[in-house]
């Protein structure tokens, strides 16, 4: 997969992309992410690329022309032509089912505003589909463009060791994680629960399922609820089994 991010400040993406585990999914060539300098492509003298809105108003609007010929270069780039996104607060808010299908493309295109935004013109030149962090609002769409990275990195093959490091995560399947713990065993009088020391890895698994459901009701009840209405049957039938163990 590749991904190009078109930023007026690459230098705020690089240090991300060159550290820990993305950066070594880079590095180790799992994945390609380019950064590119929309400035580079004013046609300009000052190389503004920015003017005041039209109608009034406080702030810049980062120009059409820049980044529209920013991005057809990449596109150049590309046998095929990637899905271009612009990070937006006004977009579709980001979640673990976008990030899993967005990580199935061949080639993505980030597009990050700043100042006030963008001129809407190149957005719908572009087609551009846009994709929000959280209903807030930042300075820019890089750090946007960086959390998407990320998370779609981490699905690439090779990024994390093996799959369980991913789907046994919050939200893969719709629910929260169990709670994790480390060494040392007891620590200022809290102990480590006793079944994740008992060796016996059907209990344990037992056990995960069981504090996932019970971390979703509590942390995200909007969640648990979903989650229990579509999988209705098989926590029936789970409970049902488990009944019947303690009545033997
Ligand atoms: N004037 C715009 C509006 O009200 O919708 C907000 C512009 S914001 C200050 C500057 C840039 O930051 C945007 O163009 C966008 O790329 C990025 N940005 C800000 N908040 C974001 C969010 N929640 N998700 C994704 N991108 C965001």
């Amino acid at each position: 997969m590749r991904i190009d991010i078109a930023t007026l400040f690459p230098e705020m993406c690089e240090s991300v992309l060159q550290t820990s585990v993305l950066g070594r999914g880079i590095k180790n060539g799992f994945l390609e992410v380019y950064t590119h300098d929309i400035r580079l492509y004013t046609e300009n003298r000052h190389r503004n690329v920015d003017d005041k809105p039209y109608g009034g108003g406080t702030g810049m609007i980062m120009m059409a022309q820049p980044i529209h010929d920013c991005v057809m270069a990449i596109i150049s780039q590309h046998r095929a032509r990637p899905r271009i996104i612009y990070l937006s607060p006004q977009g579709e808010t980001l979640t673990q089912g976008k990030v899993r299908e967005l990580s199935e493309e061949e080639g993505l295109i980030l597009i990050c505003g700043h100042y006030e935004g963008v001129d809407r013109r190149v957005l719908d030149e572009l087609q551009a589909e846009e994709i929000s962090v959280g209903d807030y609002v930042l300075t820019g769409g890089e750090l946007p463009a960086l959390i998407l990275t990320d998370a779609v990195a981490r699905l690439q093959e090779g990024v994390l060791p093996n799959e369980d490091a991913y789907s046994i995560e919050s939200h893969y399947d719709g629910l929260l994680e169990f709670p994790q713990y480390t060494r040392p065993e007891v620590w200022r009088g809290r102990a480590v629960p006793e079944t994740l020391l008992s060796g016996n890895h059907a209990k344990i698994r037992e056990w995960q399922r069981e504090m996932a459901l019970e971390t979703t009701r509590e942390k995200r009840p909007d969640m648990y609820e979903k989650y229990v209405l579509e999988h209705a049957e098989e926590l029936f039938s789970k409970n049902k089994k488990r009944k019947g163990n303690k009545d033997d």
